[in-house]
């Protein structure tokens, strides 16, 4: 075991002046002079043998936690395995080496494969229009509000400013919601998590240009008034933006449109199994109602020509008649898209179905095992995650941090602590549909454990984690002072 105190060597300290990776073929070609202008004095690099440079990074990479290496419960962020064949198929030459700016008869094939998802998640979702651009869920988000805004002006209704958040709400529904010019007013959640109605119908009025709503929302729930919500804020003439990130709850079960919502935005790389969480690229596609679909982003993918006996459908990229305009280069994320079509076509909708209800019956069962230990405050049938606090009376040197990180010493991914806001010490967990119960088992014993831990040994929970390479990180230090790159220590060849 590594000190927690002790820092990971960087590949120039471990390099030995001399030591030579790579051995180069004999040149094929007369010798010439470079041009002066391009030669450096000193190019410091590291010298070791190929062997020890793959250890270095294979080493390193295993300092991360990944799905691929352990159990993830990180509420809200649906970090379920990722099917391997998704890999391949998003590397077919086919689709990895065309160019956007190709003719569309030369590559049919792209096309149709955005055409069919577009189509499968409305199908899914109930709208009758999908737009691929978003680049991520807060981007569908932004692009969604901004359509909302398009439908009102296009009608003359200009004073329609105010969006409507409830405290259950993902954090990037009130900030993309503001950065689409929309005034944020926050609405409270009822004691079962609900969507407070008498504060809804309290902010209708010809001010409202509509509601965002995270449903399930961030406490796991599935709002049990969304059909009674979606009808109040229409009435008072605004329009419902459904976060459709926790889809990961809803595949085949529910379908968001039918409850009345007008837009939405689906996470394919939560949903649809992009691996995410170093970064991206993801994917962020917006249904609509037909009534909004002339205002998606330009382009979306249509069929021109209808196929007869004699040819097949001709795909093309066109212009909706009101469209807000682009909000990514090209057609979005293109590799993500052929994933998570991938995916839907090796699961089908049984098999989507499934998903739905697996995540669904693993949350429940993981709650079931832990709740009469950790206070879970809206403890009711929770949807694919549910929100437990990570702190007990009698226990009262123990917050929700330490059970996080004492977690890992388990093995296992700390889950999401201190959101949703709502929720004092708040940890929120998501066991996605591809653990086995063994796993689910193993996490709730070591949760249990550590409940035990925390009112006979707080301070072994205080200083965990204990097995990690490194202790507790100075979390503001290390992403307001980020250190990308790799120092050169001290005198190293000078
Ligand atoms: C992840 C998430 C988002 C934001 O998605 P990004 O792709 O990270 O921008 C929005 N809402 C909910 C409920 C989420 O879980």
């Amino acid at each position: 075991m590594t000190s927690p105190t002790n820092r990971y060597p960087t590949i120039f300290e471990l390099s030995v002046p001399g030591r030579k990776g790579v051995q180069y073929p004999k040149p094929d070609v007369p010798k010439a002079e470079l041009p002066k202008a391009f030669l450096r004095e000193e190019l410091p690099l590291p010298e070791l043998s190929a062997q020890e440079v793959i250890r270095h990074f294979t080493k390193l990479s295993q300092l991360n936690h990944s799905v691929d290496t352990g159990f993830y419960p990180l509420g809200s962020c649906t970090m379920k395995y990722n099917p391997k064949i998704n890999e391949v198929t998003a590397r077919l030459p086919g689709f990895a080496q065309i160019h956007p700016f190709q003719p569309a008869v030369t590559v049919q094939g792209a096309l149709e494969l955005m055409y069919k998802t577009q189509i499968w998640l409305g199908e899914i979702s109930g709208f009758d229009a999908v737009s691929l651009q978003p680049a991520a869920g807060a981007h569908g988000e932004l692009t969604g509000v901004l359509i909302i805004r398009a439908y009102h002006r296009s009608r003359g209704d200009v004073k329609r400013v105010k969006m409507l958040v409830p405290d259950s709400s993902h954090g990037t529904n009130p900030a993309s919601s503001t950065m689409s010019g929309m005034q944020v007013v926050e609405l409270p959640s009822d004691e079962r998590g609900n969507v407070d109605l008498e504060a809804l119908e309290a902010e209708c009025n010809e001010m409202l240009a509509g509601l965002m709503i995270t449903n399930p929302n961030t406490l796991g729930l599935f709002d049990e008034n969304i059909q009674e919500v979606c009808q109040i804020v229409h009435q008072a003439g605004g329009l419902v933006y459904g976060d459709g990130a926790n889809m990961n709850a809803l595949l085949g079960i529910s379908q968001p449109a039918k409850s009345g919502i007008d837009v939405m935005h689906f996470n394919l790389h939560k949903t649809f199994a992009t691996p995410h969480g170093g970064g991206g690229p993801g994917s962020g596609p917006v249904g609509v109602t037909a009534e909004l679909a002339d205002f998606l982003p330009d382009p979306v993918v249509a069929i021109t020509a209808e196929e007869t006996q004699e040819t097949v459908p001709f795909y093309e990229l066109i212009t909706p008649k009101q469209t807000i305009g682009r909000v990514k280069s090209f057609h979005g994320h293109f590799g993500v898209i052929v994933k998570a079509y991938t995916y839907m076509l090796s699961l089908g909708s049984n098999g989507l179905r499934k998903v739905s209800e697996h995540a669904v019956l693993n949350a429940n069962y993981l709650q079931s095992l832990v709740k009469d230990t950790y206070h879970i405050p809206h403890e009711h049938l929770c949807m694919h995650e549910f929100v437990a606090e990570g702190q007990w009376e009698d226990a009262p040197g123990v917050i929700a941090l330490d059970v996080a990180k004492r977690l890992m010493d388990f093995g296992f991914h700390p889950p999401t602590n201190y959101f949703p806001l709502i929720v004092h010490e708040a940890l929120m967990i998501e066991p996605t549909e591809t653990e086995s119960k063994e796993t689910i088992d193993a996490f709730a014993d070591a949760l249990l454990k550590i409940a035990e831990e925390a009112h006979d040994e707080p301070e072994k929970l205080r200083e965990a984690p204990h097995n990690t390479p490194f202790g507790r990180f100075d979390e503001v230090k290390a992403a307001k002072d980020l250190i990308l790159r790799t120092q050169l220590p001290e005198g190293y060849r000078k």
